[in-house]
């Protein structure tokens, strides 16, 4: 008898989000990482809004906050002098109730997961690596090395976190088609005089660099390219040799570096995100470049999209079918993402007249002067803040109302004492209703023992999109299910009784 049902390999962001999902719903599983001890490296910074909606459900979104900084403006520069100066302070205002960029570096990130993990007695088993897998009916044989020593485990079902160069994908067989590129990358964090107060895009002839505030520490951050010169030149590349670089184009100067990291980015989606009871999530299933800090954020909301669902058909509540819709739900936004960072990287990087205008005038001067309009804003926020992410084309997604359809996130509203977000936390499925309904519809709600939260119809309602007297049948994770506002009962008592065994 198996008494761990899930394994957990790998605990980067996208494992630690896994365990606090499972966690979330009661379903035994084991954590391992091959690693010796947690990460001290800052690695990805941007914490973006859907994901602090998502940790909001487990109560964390508060402490990562007041851990990091939001970034409330964004400045372009050119050539070392600023050319534009762009608020980012209401940039989501009336669409999340984080409606802004927040700034919190990897591993302060992974210690509050991991932290509230232990308040819930869940240790990460570090020094403890995976090394095959093999599916038998029903079961998956893990064959796992610790302290030299190796055992063979079974388990129902392996969620491989374990980053790019995942043995899961691997031990699956999954092509992951892609490249790398050519240019390297640097990432430091700097003890600097250097005046910063938000984030800073800088452009120059030679290239171009990211500089963000770093709370904790009081460092700045800089993430950029390796001077071609450079990578040619030095074998091991350390921060001595992109000092004068950073001193001649960006005018910054160290008087410590607290970490000084290259790295080649790669752009891959890899063919399958599932075979039989084995996923793959996060840098496992998808790698490309940090363009719009969106790759630890995707594989958060990977682990976010199955956690519940094979939580909830391990406990017998949700058909054996759901599990089938992780892979189209979280692949389709994986490719846009790797082909649009990837045309985002190729814009920054590329050579000749088209791409130094670009660089020279276009993003210093355009961008930020369609940003002052509030619907570019809003436009912009929704794209980078990963409340857009739908799962309309999904099995589990059904009807439409207005311009809502299942699959739509659902959309946040204020009230004056909460919002309609704040009843998710019970990371239950539950019954929306936004102004009135038929007593046919209420005698389902109740008969399916589904709990039914009640809304006002009003101003804010109608401007996010809800029609009113629209009924709503919404997942744990926050997606509509089914969408309805013409009584079509019929509908949601198909899906209860197809998807819900439970109830
Ligand atoms: C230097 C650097 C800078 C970066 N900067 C940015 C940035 O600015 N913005 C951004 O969005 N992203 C950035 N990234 C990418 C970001 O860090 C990743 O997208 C994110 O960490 C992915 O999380 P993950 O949990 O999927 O994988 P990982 O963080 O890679 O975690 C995988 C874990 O699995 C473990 N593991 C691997 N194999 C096994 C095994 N066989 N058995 C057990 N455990 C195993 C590893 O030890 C690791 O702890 C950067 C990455 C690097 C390397």
């Amino acid at each position: 008898m198996m008494d761990k049902k899930v394994l957990v390999a790998g605990s980067g962001p996208t494992g630690l989000a896994m365990a606090a999902g499972l966690e979330k719903h009661g379903v035994p599983f084991r954590i391992i990482d091959k690693a010796p001890a947690p990460g001290g490296e800052s690695r990805a910074m941007i914490v973006h809004a859907r994901t602090l909606e998502m940790y909001d459900q487990f109560g964390l979104a508060e402490e990562m906050i007041n851990r990091g900084i939001i970034l409330n403006n964004v400045s372009f520069f050119n050539e070392g002098k600023r050319r534009a100066r762009f608020n980012l302070e209401d940039i989501g205002e009336g669409l999340s109730s984080f409606p802004f960029v927040l700034s919190l570096p990897q591993d302060e990130h992974e210690r509050i997961i991991t932290d509230y993990l232990k308040r819930r007695n869940i240790e990460i088993e570090w020094e403890t690596e995976l090394i095959d897998l093999e599916e038998t009916e029903g079961t998956v044989k893990a064959t796992i090395e610790k302290q030299g020593s190796r055992t063979i485990d079974e388990y129902e079902y392996v969620a491989g976190c374990d980053g790019v160069g995942s043995t899961v994908r691997k031990s699956l067989d999954f092509d992951f088609p892609g490249g790398t590129y050519e240019e390297m990358f640097f990432v430091t964090d700097l003890v600097s005089k250097y005046d910063i107060d938000g984030v800073q895009v800088h452009l120059f002839e030679a290239g171009f660099a990211l500089l963000l505030p770093v709370r904790t520490t009081g460092s700045v951050r800089v993430i950029g390219l390796v001077p071609e010169n450079i990578v040619r030149q030095a074998e091991d590349i350390g921060f001595e040799d992109i000092e004068a670089y950073l001193k001649g184009n960006i005018g910054i100067t160290a008087s410590k570096v607290n970490w000084f990291s290259t790295y080649n980015v790669h752009h891959r989606v890899s063919e399958n995100f599932r075979r039989s009871n084995v996923f793959i999530l996060g840098d496992a299933g998808h790698v490309h470049s940090p363009a719009g800090g969106q790759g630890m954020n995707t594989g958060i909301g990977d682990a976010m999209n199955l956690s519940w669902k094979l939580a909830e058909v391990i406990d017998g509540k949700l058909d054996r079918e759901a599990l089938a819709t992780y892979e189209p739900e979280r692949i389709a936004f994986a490719r846009l993402l790797v082909n649009t960072t990837d045309e985002v990287f190729k814009a920054m990087v590329g050579s000749g007249s088209v791409f130094a205008s670009l660089r020279g005038f276009i993003l210093p001067n355009v961008i930020p002067g369609l940003l002052n309009y509030k619907r570019w804003k809003k436009m912009m926020f929704r794209l980078v803040s990963q409340i857009h992410i739908d799962y309309n084309q999904s099995d589990l997604s059904k009807g439409r109302a207005g311009r809502l359809r299942g699959g739509d996130r659902l959309p946040w509203v204020p009230y004056y004492d909460g919002d309609n977000h704040d009843a998710l936390k019970s990371f239950e499925w539950q019954y929306h209703l936004y102004g009135q309904t038929s007593v046919e519809m209420r005698k389902h709600i109740k008969k399916s023992g589904i709990e039914l939260h009640e809304f006002n119809w009003t101003a804010e309602v109608r401007s996010a999109g809800i029609k009113k007297n629209t009924v709503m049948l919404v997942r744990p994770d926050g997606y509509i299910a089914v969408i309805d506002n013409e009584n079509n009962v019929e509908r949601f008592f198909e899906y209860v009784q197809t998807y819900l065994k439970g109830f």
